[in-house]
């Protein structure tokens, strides 16, 4: 891993009807961005809140001397949309992005782009004192397992969203066209190394969290279909496994029909559950078939960047092209006649 060299840092923060905490959240982004090393800009991202949110940012970046840049859309789009909005209009070589209710300590934000200046692509933070209700914390458990399992990249904190990206990562989020995203993840997609640092985590001070239980489960299924089609793929796993059941259940049934006679078989009852499990079966192997082409289509539809390169060192006497504009050419090839 080598050293990566940050000239300049952007701080994204999407904002929900946030006015209460923006002044605090201001004052004490400025101020921990003040103590650092390279030159940086602070993108609020309003994501169309009904309160004054929008003005206060507006004034804010019309300040003399201001880092703040408002970035206002035209109505909600949710959470990870707005970053995205953010990433779009950042230009920083490193990317951190924190919640606006101040339970990411800004103060926190030096450490990132010491961490990320040491060679990591993905910066990410544990909570260390989590301060959220149990009903907001274990579904946040249940989604770090699955991730886990199912990426194989482990970080223990993936609902923590202050976390520091590089700038190739960004554009390669950017270059995912996808609407429904889960940043911290599709970003680990696209990293290399990566860490994890543990930092405080405070109570919501003002107002309460933006996320319903609908939108907490509309995030989840983002979560879930951002990284894996594979749910698809459990219709079938579970429609054979129904079928094979079947039809060992049918197979014991004659062994014992055989063995005890007619009268045992109950006149037939049981022979009916074993052809319709079969059946049953077949009809989850066929709409897990039809999952696989759906998964495929979606794949394709989203049209991520099939790979990632980042990036291509070569020499200059390597080029072909400078090797043969040096070589005498000695036959010229005629074009069809
Ligand atoms: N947020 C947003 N759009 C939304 C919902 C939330 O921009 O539709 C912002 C919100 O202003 C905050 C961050 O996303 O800065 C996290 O939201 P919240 O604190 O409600 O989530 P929680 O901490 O409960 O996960
Ligand atoms: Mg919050």
């Amino acid at each position: 891993m080598r050293p990566y060299p940050i000239n300049s840092v952007s701080i994204v923060i999407p904002v929900y009807n946030e006015e209460h905490s923006l002044p605090e959240l201001l004052r004490r982004t400025e101020a921990a961005c003040a103590n650092l090393r390279q030159d940086y800009e602070i993108v609020l991202v309003d994501d169309g809140s009904r309160d004054e949110s929008a003005e206060i940012l507006q004034s804010a970046a019309e300040r003399e001397g201001s880092h703040v840049a408002a970035v206002i859309l035209n109505r909600n789009y949710g959470q990870h949309a707005a970053i995205m909005a953010g990433f779009e209009q950042s230009v920083g070589d490193l990317v951190i992005t924190l919640d606006a209710d101040l339970q990411n300590p800004p103060e926190e934000i030096p450490r990132l782009v010491e961490q990320a200046s040491l060679g990591f692509d993905v910066v990410g933070t544990v909570r260390s004192d989590r301060q959220d209700s149990a009903w907001r914390r274990w579904p946040s458990k249940l989604i770090n397992l699955a991730v886990q399992r199912s990426t194989g990249v482990v970080m223990s904190d993936y609902g923590c969203m202050l976390r520091a990206y590089r700038r190739s990562v960004v554009d390669a989020m950017l270059a995912c066209r996808e609407r429904s995203t889960f940043i911290p993840i599709l970003a680990n997609s696209f990293a290399r190394h990566t860490t994890e640092v543990l930092v405080a985590h405070a109570e919501r001070e003002h107002g309460d969290s933006k996320y319903s239980p609908m939108r907490l489960l509309n995030l989840m299924f983002d979560l879930v279909t951002c990284m894996t089609t594979t749910p698809l793929r459990l219709l079938s796993i579970v429609g054979l496994g129904m079928a094979l059941l079947g039809m060992l259940f049918a197979l014991i049934l004659i062994v014992l029909r055989v063995i005890f006679g007619a009268a045992w078989a109950g006149h037939g009852n049981f022979v009916l559950f074993a052809v319709l499990f079969v059946f049953t079966g077949s009809q989850f192997i066929g709409m897990g078939l039809l999952g696989e082409y759906l998964g495929r289509m979606y794949s394709d539809v989203r049209a991520r960047p099939r790979f990632f390169i980042e990036k291509v060192l070569r020499n200059p006497a390597s080029r072909i092209s400078d090797r043969t504009e040096n070589t005498p050419k000695t036959s010229t090839a005629k074009a069809n006649p």
